[in-house]
């Protein structure tokens, strides 16, 4: 018999809890609230006390902290481990984890261990009148919102797309923590880290002015670096230019990508399909420029521009340094 228990994959960078678990966390409080259910947030390592109280302040009613150096970093090996064996003993009703990459690489295996199903990538989370979580996913390119349940493997699992949940702080509120120390000595972890960088780059869904460059930019991109710069707004892209290497893949935004909430959003060169205008649908004002006049993304816009976009960004930019 499961527990009436939402447990939450806390993901930190040291004293650091990466914003999506603390969203995560909220939105489990804001379904408990009106179900009955607690609020476990699992913490793994051995992290400063503030860690551990900030996981309570954001919502979770307890926290278990798996306490064990070894699993201050991120390990498939170790994670898979002491996370199976709490939850075959404590019999969760479901576990959330941030769709990030470690959280995308620990869930999967995680679910087939517990031979429970796994719903990617959630941008919605409720409760039915049965007590099932109902995980809300954009199919068909965002075109649908499929809704999905695990009836009866258990836990019911998600992983929870970054920047969909509001964040609730709640700098009184106490829980309970309790402390378990994993098994782990005989563990082999057959990953060995050899050396660690910090990937820095923007989180686009904080962008307030976006700009994203598609295709039709053309395979120089600097043009569009330059504007962004002019402009202070952050830079985003399509897939072909992050599968061609010309931008990181981290800056893509749409299904796969980033979510924009930006107040502008200036879109070069950009078709307009599905996949892509999921991640710009937030946004308040979209501003397009194509070559096209039939082009989709126009469909998508506040403001529409045809015309070659090699021609009017060099223009905008001698404008912008006052050069005509
Ligand atoms: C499962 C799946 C997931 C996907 N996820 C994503 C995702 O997250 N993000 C994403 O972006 N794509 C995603 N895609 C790909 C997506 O379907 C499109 O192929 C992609 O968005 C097209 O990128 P684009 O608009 O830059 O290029 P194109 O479709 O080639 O469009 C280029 C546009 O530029 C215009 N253009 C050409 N020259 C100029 C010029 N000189 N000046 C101005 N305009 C010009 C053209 O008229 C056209 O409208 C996904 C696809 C799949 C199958």
């Amino acid at each position: 018999m499961t527990k009436k228990e939402l447990w939450v994959v806390v993901e930190r960078d040291g004293s650091e809890i990466e914003d999506v678990s603390l969203e995560i966390l909220g939105k489990s409080a804001v379904i408990a609230k009106s179900s009955g259910y607690n609020v476990t947030g699992i913490v793994l390592g051995t992290p400063e006390d503030g860690v551990v109280r900030d996981v309570i302040r954001y919502g979770a009613d307890r926290v278990i902290l798996l306490k064990h150096e070894r699993l201050n970093q991120y390990s498939n090996d170790l994670y898979v481990k002491v996370l199976f064996d709490l939850i075959s003993s404590e019999l969760p009703a479901a576990l959330l984890v941030g769709a990030t990459y470690y959280g995308r690489d620990l869930a999967g295996r995680l679910a087939a261990r517990l031979r429970t199903g796994l719903t990617a990538n959630a941008i919605n989370i409720k409760m039915d009148e049965k007590g099932l979580l109902v995980f809300g996913v954009p199919a068909y390119g965002g075109k649908i919102m499929a809704e999905i349940v695990c009836e009866n493997a258990r836990p019911q699992m998600s992983t929870v797309r970054p920047g969909t949940f509001s964040k609730v702080f709640d700098q009184g509120k106490k829980g309970e923590i309790v402390e378990v120390v994993p098994e782990i000595s005989k563990v082999q972890d057959r990953v060995k880290v050899i050396d660690r960088k910090i990937n820095k780059s923007k989180d686009l869904t904080k962008s307030e002015k976006t700009i994203v460059g598609g295709n039709g930019v053309g395979g120089d991109f600097s043009l569009v670096w330059k504007l962004a710069e002019l402009t202070h707004s952050d830079v985003g892209v399509t897939r072909p230019l992050a599968d061609k290497g010309i931008v990181p893949r981290e800056l893509q935004v749409g299904t796969t990508g980033y979510s924009l909430k930006s107040k502008v959003a200036l879109i070069l060169g950009v078709s307009g399909s599905e996949h892509f205008t999921s991640g710009i649908r937030d946004c308040v004002t979209v501003i397009s420029i194509d070559i096209d006049k039939e082009s989709e993304i126009f469909n998508h816009s506040d403001y529409c521009v045809v015309g070659d976009a090699a021609e009017i960004i060099p223009a905008v930019i001698k404008k912008l340094e006052g050069k005509i």
